[in-house]
């Protein structure tokens, strides 16, 4: 049984251009009870063609309106895109508005660079460039609170131009680890997100050997998002990521109320 999707994107996002009703009614007819409309707003994003900003009033209006005519649960949620010098910016924002549930995510690196634009890569070798990528999430854990789950954790092998986009966690495991200990003592979680096998790297974010290990740290706090961007992305390869989460031994996936999470047992 599918349950949740907790990591979609409609029209209201820069980058798509689905109506969240498409996204709901596909949904619907794969029997999830609960979709997330994570839409992105990514402060001072580098790219003005791309300004990733919406309105909440229109975006909250239209989940009203399709919660009276959908037998599913719909969240509003917001993707926000931490950058260490918007975090105020961030925290007035979501202070003013309610979501039901808040996914953190870094997309822009040093105030400036677009992961996945390459000019971030350039001159450096993949593992600089990676480290670079897990100080800056392991700075944004440390220091921002307002989110329920960070994002595709390890995303930055979806870009750059090396050969072997695999990331070897042994290499890495002591940030890792630093970043995965904050969020756990912070009782915050980290989703896993699909959307890694749309490109073409035969894993989720994060990759299996992260999540066992968040796992292995205590870590429960565990939401599975498959960033659609178009209504056939919805719940793309959950079947298989239930088995994967089973057999790493978690008792289930979680889902918030009003930003609160709650176990829901499923294997
Ligand atoms: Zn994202
Ligand atoms: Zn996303």
């Amino acid at each position: 049984m599918l349950y949740s999707d907790y990591h979609t994107h409609s029209s209201f996002s820069s980058d798509s251009d689905t109506p969240i009703e498409e996204n709901i009614k596909k949904a619907v007819s794969l029997g999830i009870k609960e979709i997330a409309a994570t839409d992105h707003i990514d402060f001072d994003y580098p790219d003005p063609d791309f300004p990733f900003l919406f309105d909440y009033e229109p975006y909250s209006k239209e989940i009203d309106r399709l919660r009276k005519i959908y037998d599913i649960k719909i969240l509003k949620g917001v993707e926000i895109g931490v950058q260490p010098h918007v975090i105020e910016q961030i925290n007035s924002l979501l202070n003013k508005n309610e979501y039901d549930f808040i996914i953190a995510s870094s997309h822009v690196l040093k105030d400036k660079y677009d992961i996945c634009k390459n000019d971030f890569f350039e001159g450096k070798t993949q593992n600089e460039a990676y480290f670079e990528y897990f100080d800056e999430v392991l700075h944004n854990v440390e220091n921002y609170d307002f989110f329920n789950v960070y994002g595709h954790i390890d995303f930055i092998n979806r870009y750059g131009t090396y050969k072997n986009k695999v990331i070897n966690y042994i290499e890495f495991s002591s940030i890792i680890d630093k970043i995965l200990k904050t969020i756990i003592q912070k009782n915050k979680g980290i989703e896993i997100n699909t959307s890694g096998y749309r490109y073409g790297l035969n894993s989720p974010h994060p990759c299996f050997e992260i999540l066992k290990r968040y796992y292995d740290l205590g870590g429960k706090i565990i939401t599975v998002g498959s960033d659609a961007h178009k209504p056939e992305h919805i719940a793309y390869k959950f079947k298989y990521i239930y088995t994967m989460l089973k057999e790493i031994g978690f008792e289930g996936i979680t889902t918030f109320n009003n930003r609160k999470p709650n176990l829901v047992k499923l294997f």
